[in-house]
């Protein structure tokens, strides 16, 4: 890491030491610095922050006012393979940004990036294992967007069962399709969550709420874990598919899991609820893009195995063009699951906390490296 200080007038770099991010610890020249620079009256100065996704007005305002240079600009593949942030302390990253091997080394090889800050949750556009190969520390804000997460995902499956966006378009073309819309209830029908971290607690949460059995698939998660929260843990994915006629998926991307919701799965889904009602099956997907297989997901709305299916996450976004988008059964979001004011708030004053943990020499609380 970089701490700067500012003696007398000039702003001037004091080579604190590179944050060892593989013990998490800072080192000697690093504890040496910061206590100098506090000594000195100087405890935390300036870094450059470069904002490459956006960031909610008062954190950016927050950080400019600290005396941090803040730096908002999208920079493409090519440019950050070609260094274009080896100028800079720190990134704050969405899901735009691909924070691959090349953008990183090109970032600290002759440059001075220390910290990756994901706005957000999900790291799978950032190479751990090569900021940590470099020295640098990466962060996200894993609680601040849950709820809005939670919350969509409850939309999109209320949507999926009562065809709501499908009810909307129809409406305005000017047709009443009133008896061409008839949906089935949430309530009494098994609901199988892929994953039960945070957003899959508060869904089952909500989904109890309706009068959904919940049932999950963790396999890091213990039965009892689970049966705490009222749900019903399954240790085999396939079990999960024959006993729930809904799946909301809410599991990181990994190799693991890449295409986890394939064909042979969701053939495997009952079509009857728990209740006894021809509910048909659905799918959704708010964590991903690439954990459903969207190829098997078109065709088997088309052959009547998926009887809707949600996504907020695509395996190409922007998902322009996307072949799902022509199915009448098929609704989308364009990746809004934490597009809301208050999760923006929220991650945004996260991310000043790490950063101003980081620039004072301290780990930061959500370092995952
Ligand atoms: P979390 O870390 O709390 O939960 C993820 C869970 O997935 C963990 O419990 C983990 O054990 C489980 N898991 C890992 N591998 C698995 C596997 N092979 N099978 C089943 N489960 C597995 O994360 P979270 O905050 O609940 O976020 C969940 C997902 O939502 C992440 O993919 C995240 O990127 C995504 N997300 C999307 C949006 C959006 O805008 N749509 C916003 C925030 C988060």
């Amino acid at each position: 890491m970089y701490v700067y200080g500012k003696f007398g007038n000039s702003k001037v770099i004091n080579y604190a030491s590179r944050y060892n991010a593989k013990n998490s610890l800072t080192i000697v020249r690093g504890l040496f610095w910061v206590t100098l620079i506090e000594v000195l009256g100087h405890k935390v100065i300036m870094g450059k922050i470069a904002v490459t996704d956006g960031m909610a007005n008062d954190a950016v305002s927050l950080l400019q006012s600290e005396g941090h240079e803040v730096v908002l600009k999208h920079y493409d593949e090519e440019e950050l393979r070609t260094g274009a942030l080896s100028d800079f302390d720190a990134v704050v990253i969405r899901s735009a940004t691909k924070m691959t091997r090349g953008a990183i080394e090109s970032s600290c090889i002759g440059g001075r990036l220390g910290f990756i800050g994901r706005a957000g949750v999900g790291v799978d556009n950032i190479d751990i294992e090569a900021a940590t190969a470099n020295g640098v520390v990466v962060c996200n804000t894993p609680g601040a967007s849950t709820k809005s997460v939670v919350e969509l995902t409850i939309g999109h499956l209320i949507a999926s069962t009562r065809f709501i966006a499908r009810a909307d378009r129809t409406l305005r073309s000017g047709e009443w399709a009133k008896k061409q819309l008839r949906g089935s209830e949430l309530g009494g029908k098994r609901l199988g969550l892929i994953g039960f971290g945070r957003i899959a607690r508060g869904v089952a949460e909500l989904a109890c709420g309706f009068g959904m059995e919940v049932n999950a698939f963790d396999p890091y998660i213990s039965v009892d874990q689970a049966a705490e929260l009222d749900c019903l843990m399954h240790e085999d994915v396939d079990e999960l598919f024959r006993a729930c006629t809904h799946i909301s998926v809410h599991c990181n991307l990994s190799k693991d899991t890449h295409h986890l919701v394939n064909r042979e799965r969701m053939a495997m889904m009952p079509h009857i609820g728990s209740d006894g009602t021809a509910c048909g099956n659905h799918i959704v997907n708010c964590a991903r893009g690439g954990i459903v297989d969207e190829s098997a997901v078109l065709d088997a709305l088309e052959s009547g195995v998926l009887s809707s299916a949600a996504l907020d996450v695509f395996e190409v976004e922007p998902a322009i063009g996307n072949p799902l988008l022509e199915h009448e059964r098929f609704h989308g979001s364009p990746h809004i699951g934490a597009a809301t004011l208050e999760a923006q708030t929220r991650v945004g004053s996260e991310m000043v906390n790490l950063l101003v943990d980081f620039f004072n020499g301290e780990s930061p609380k959500s370092a995952l490296n």
